[in-house]
């Protein structure tokens, strides 16, 4: 026991060889090995190289300089996509200019996002649209879901819905960004008369699903020439330009990417 009024001597630190006090170890505990000092493993430039050392990093700038460039300056220029690119849709139609698309839902079923929304329809002798019994009476795309997949494609059994290498697509507001049928259509070619108008005479459904019936017949034009005289599409119509006015959707989305296109200065 102290004496009262004195102070216990402080226990003496060990003190390690190179005079490094060691940390003090208590009773059972096993003390970390001292760190070994640090070494570099690059070696050290010396003389010249250490004076040219802070400019070699510009090297690989400068050799860059001088290499072709690969950046593409979307949108002032843009590049065509690879042929079998995923883009927008498009509802194709026949020879005759019936559509393809007979409203069976197939691609609606198949798709992952839920984009897409069919209605179909019976066909009419007054009104008939496709071959065979009935027809696509609505049909819409939402661009704000598709993700591009390409099933809806695969599970057409007509052949009616393709993509297109179309990528821009920029819209408004949400609504849109929702395609419709008038949107979606293929547009009319050489040989065709817009529809609705009869099937080719004396033909089947399967026969215009095998590709077998071409351009629009006398007895077509003569049915478009006496239900609607003055559409564009009749021989002495105002002709095929002024049957393939985009849909409003379409258009707007045209006007939209054409402002982009100016904002990115796009010549
Ligand atoms: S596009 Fe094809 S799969 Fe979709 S409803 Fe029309 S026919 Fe059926």
């Amino acid at each position: 026991m102290a004496e009262s009024g004195t102070t216990p001597p402080a226990p003496q630190q060990p003190v390690a060889p190179g005079g490094a006090v060691a940390p003090q170890q208590r009773g059972g505990e096993v003390g970390a090995p001292a760190p070994a000092p640090y070494e570099s493993l690059i070696p050290q430039s010396t003389g010249l190289r250490a004076l040219l050392a802070p400019v070699g990093g510009f090297g690989v700038t400068l050799s860059n300089m001088f290499r072709k460039t690969v950046t593409e300056q979307y949108p002032r220029e843009t590049v065509p996509t690879k042929p079998r690119y995923h883009g927008r849709h498009q509802l194709n139609r026949y020879a005759d200019g019936l559509e393809k698309c007979i409203g069976c839902e197939l691609c609606a079923w198949a798709c992952p996002a839920d984009a897409i929304y069919v209605e179909g329809a019976d066909n009419t002798p007054e009104a008939q649209f496709s071959p065979g019994e009935r027809y696509g009476r609505v049909y819409q795309i939402n661009y704000l879901r598709c993700i591009f997949c390409g099933l809806c494609i695969e599970a057409c059994p007509t052949r009616a819905l393709t993509m297109t290498n179309e990528y821009e697509l920029a819209g408004p507001t949400r609504a849109g960004m929702i395609y419709e049928k008038q949107d979606l259509l293929g547009p009319l070619r050489d040989g065709m008369v817009a529809g609705p108008h009869p099937m080719a005479e004396g033909t089947t459904a399967t026969q215009y699903y095998r590709g077998e019936v071409g351009a629009a017949t006398a007895e077509q034009v003569e049915w478009v020439r006496e239900h609607r005289p003055d559409d564009s599409t009749l021989p002495e119509g105002a002709g095929l330009a002024a049957a393939n006015v985009p849909g409003p959707t379409a258009a707007r989305m045209a006007e939209h990417v054409a402002g982009a296109h100016r904002q990115g200065g796009a010549r």
